[in-house]
């Protein structure tokens, strides 16, 4: 820059840096979000500027630690109990969040399990259970979720759409998973469940997607990455050799429910690392 040019700089301290608040007015539930991935959604939400509902279904204590953290950012947050396989208690759920918040914006179908067996020797309780959590649960919030933004519509000065909806998924809604039978057909079954109310719900101008974590360092896995052995054969399948974390997926949950993910509409957005990939060919095939 020449002499010339630099005198005619206004003398100015270094602008604060300022987090935006890209959700800021906006109501959203998040399953399951007192543990691993669905709590640093909801925290994360609570930072950008959003009112959130904690759900859990054992756990108070550590439901109600999540919502101290997210009133630390300023917003407000409650915790309310209700398993998502059953009707009754999700729409006891969502009454209770309308009568505290008055509306839902954003729904994160964070909510899963797994019951892990040969297929040979899974129960159809295990069967059952894996599909009632991971695949009914988030048909019935999403089904709560889309009559609330039916009726309401869009409200301009808070969202352009009238609704957003993040179904966790995995990346195996496409990677097949040899003795994971259950928690796979779930996960294949929330993908076109996903896209179906996409193209179903668009012109309500309701934004339905999914996040496909790879591997995230929570309770859910613990044994693929507590130890040195585990973790190195994980590697194996991660190309960008390290595993995710919680706040990985919480910040692709922020934006895919933000304004500027606005165009964003029936589709996966993978938080993985590479696994999706097909690691193994990197040397073979
Ligand atoms: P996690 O075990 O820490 O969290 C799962 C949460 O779901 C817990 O809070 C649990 O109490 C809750 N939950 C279970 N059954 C419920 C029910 N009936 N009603 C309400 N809540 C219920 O595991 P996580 O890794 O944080 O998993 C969160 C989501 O991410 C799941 O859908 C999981 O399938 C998905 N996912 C995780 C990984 C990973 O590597 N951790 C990878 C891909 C997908």
């Amino acid at each position: 820059m020449s002499d010339a040019v630099q005198e005619k700089l206004p003398e100015v301290s270094m602008p604060k840096v300022r987090v935006q608040k890209v959700l800021a007015g906006q109501k959203a539930l998040v399953t399951g979000a007192n543990s691993g991935i669905g709590k640093a959604v909801a925290v994360a939400l609570g930072e950008a500027g959003a009112d959130v509902v904690v759900n859990y279904v054992v756990g108070e204590d550590a439901a109600q630690q999540v919502v101290e953290e997210i009133r630390s950012h300023g917003v407000d947050a409650i915790a309310v109990n209700a398993d998502v396989s059953r009707e009754d208690q999700v729409q006891a759920m969502f009454k209770q969040m309308f009568e505290k918040f008055g509306t839902i914006d954003i729904l994160v179908n964070n909510a899963g399990l797994q019951r892990d067996a040969p297929f040979d020797r899974m129960t159809l309780e295990h069967w059952n259970f894996v599909i009632g959590v991971n695949l009914t649960g988030q048909f019935l919030c999403a089904r709560e979720a889309v009559r609330e933004f039916k009726r309401r519509g869009v409200v301009k000065s808070i969202s352009c759409a009238a609704g957003k909806i993040i179904c966790m998924s995995s990346v195996h809604e496409v990677i097949p998973w040899a003795g994971h039978a259950n928690y796979a057909a779930s996960k294949g079954g929330v993908m076109l469940m996903m896209k179906s109310m996409a193209q179903e719900l668009a012109p309500y101008r309701i934004r339905i997607n999914s996040i496909g974590p790879g591997a995230i360092r929570t309770p859910i896995n613990t044994a693929a990455w507590s130890t040195p052995e585990a973790y190195e054969a994980l590697m194996k399948l991660v190309p960008y050799k390290r595993i995710g974390e919680p706040d990985d997926v919480a910040q692709a949950a922020v934006w895919l429910a933000s304004d500027a993910a606005d165009y964003v509409n029936g589709t996966t957005l993978f938080v993985d690392g590479g696994m999706t990939l097909y690691p193994g060919f990197t040397e073979g095939g």
